[in-house]
C-alpha cells in the first residue's frame, strides 16, 4: 500500500476525515505524540490498528474527541470530579478512564468495560476528528515496543507502506504520552504518569489524585534498592534487568546514576559507540526530546545510549517512567 502524505490544508484534512469514515488508518499529530487513528466505533478499523502496530489485543486504545460533550456519547457516567477535571484540563494531555457505553466496541477497549477518552489540544488533531465526524481511537503511531513518534518523519520510519495516510503536521510539543487517570472510583488514580502531574491537578482543582501503587513500587525497586548492589562486568547494577521492554530503540539504553562521563569513557575504551543523553533538570526539554533523540541515535548507528536520570518528582517522575522502560530497567551507578 502507498501511504498518502497529507498536509494540514482544509482539503487534506477533509480527505483524511473521509479515510477515517471509510474504515482506514491515518497517523496524525497531537501535542503528546503522533497517533495512529481509526474510527473508534468501527470494529474492523480498530482491529487493523492492532495489526499495523503488532499491538497485543488486550492493550486498550484511547478514544479522541473534539468537544467535551462527545464524552457523554461514549461514557455511561461522568462523575462530578471527572467533569471538573475535564473542564480544567481539556483540551490537553490527560486521558480519563470511565465506564463505557455499549456503542463502544469491546475491541477498542481491549475487552474492558471502561473506555479511555481524551480531547487533544492540537488543533490539527481536533480538525481531523471533526472532519471525520467520528470519535477516533488512536494509540501512538509506532510499531509496538518502539519509542513513540513525535514528528511525521518518525511515524514514516515505522508505518510507511502499512497505513493509508499520515498528516505531516507540527511536531509534538509535549513529547510524552498523556496522563491516564482512572476516574471510575472515589479517588482518581493515575495509571500512566504524563505531563499533567498530581501536583498540577491539586494546584488547579484541589482534587487529590494518587499514583497507582505499582508505578511507585517499580521506581523504588529499581532506583532505591535495599542492600548493596553487586559488581558485574565492572559496573554495579542497581537491579537485575526487568524483562518488560517498551519505548525501546535498537541501541542498548542504560540509566547512569553516577559519573556518566566516566562511564562513557569506559564504554569507548571497549570500542563501543556510545552517546550520552543529559537533560540536566530540564524536564520540559527531556519530555520534548527523549523519544526523538532515541530514534535519531538509532539512525546514527549508536550502540549504547547512557541516560542521566531526572529527579523523580512532578514531570520528572513521568519522564523517569519512560526512561526506565526504554532501558529495560537497566540502571548502573
Ligand atoms: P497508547 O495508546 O500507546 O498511548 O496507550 C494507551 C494507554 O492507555 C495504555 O497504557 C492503556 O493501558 C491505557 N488505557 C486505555 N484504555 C484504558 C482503560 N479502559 N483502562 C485502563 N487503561 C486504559
Ligand atoms: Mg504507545
Amino acid at each position: 500500500m502507498v501511504t498518502l502524505r497529507l498536509n494540514t490544508s482544509e482539503d487534506d484534512i477533509e480527505r483524511a476525515g473521509e479515510i477515517i469514515r471509510s474504515g482506514g488508518l491515518v497517523a496524525f499529530p497531537t501535542e503528546t505524540v503522533y497517533g495512529l487513528g481509526a474510527d473508534a466505533l468501527n470494529e474492523e478499523a480498530v482491529s487493523s490498528i492492532y495489526r499495523a502496530k503488532g499491538r497485543p489485543s488486550d492493550n486498550p486504545m484511547i478514544v479522541h474527541i473534539a468537544t467535551i460533550d462527545a464524552a457523554e456519547e461514549l461514557a455511561s457516567e461522568v462523575s462530578e470530579t471527572a467533569a471538573r477535571l475535564m473542564e480544567e484540563f481539556w483540551p490537553g494531555p490527560i486521558t480519563f478512564v470511565l465506564h463505557k457505553k455499549a456503542v463502544v466496541p469491546s475491541v477498542t477497549t481491549g475487552g474492558l468495560d471502561t473506555v479511555a477518552i481524551r480531547m487533544p489540544s492540537s488543533e490539527t488533531a481536533r480538525r481531523l476528528i471533526l472532519a471525520s465526524g467520528r470519535p477516533i481511537a488512536a494509540p501512538s503511531a509506532n510499531i509496538s515496543g518502539k519509542p513513540s513518534p513525535t514528528n511525521a518523519g518518525d511515524v514514516l520510519e515505522d508505518m510507511d507502506g502499512i497505513i493509508d495516510a499520515v498528516i505531516e503536521g507540527e511536531s509534538s510539543k509535549v513529547g510524552i504520552e498523556s496522563t491516564v487517570l482512572d476516574v471510575t472510583g472515589d479517588i482518581p488514580v493515575i495509571l500512566r504518569p504524563g505531563f499533567v502531574t498530581p501536583e498540577l491537578i491539586e494546584e488547579r482543582t484541589g482534587i487529590v489524585a494518587v499514583y497507582d501503587s505499582s508505578l511507585k513500587e517499580v521506581h523504588s525497586e529499581v532506583l532505591d534498592p535495599e542492600g548493596g548492589a553487586a559488581e558485574i562486568n565492572g559496573f554495579r547494577p542497581r537491579s537485575p534487568g526487568m524483562k518488560y521492554k517498551h519505548y525501546a530503540p535498537k541501541a542498548r539504553v542504560i540509566i547512569v546514576e553516577g559519573d556518566i562521563d566516566a562511564r562513557r569513557e569506559e564504554f569507548e575504551k571497549k570500542g563501543t559507540s556510545v552517546a550520552v543523553l543529559d537533560y540536566g533538570e530540564d524536564s520540559m526539554e527531556a519530555a520534548h526530546s527523549f523519544f526523538s533523540d532515541l530514534r535519531r541515535l538509532d539512525r546514527e548507528g549508536v550502540e549504547t545510549i547512557l541516560v542521566r536520570p531526572l529527579a523523580r518528582e512532578g514531570l520528572g517522575f513521568s519522564i523517569m517512567n519512560r526512561m526506565l522502560k526504554s532501558a529495560g530497567y537497566e540502571v548502573i551507578i
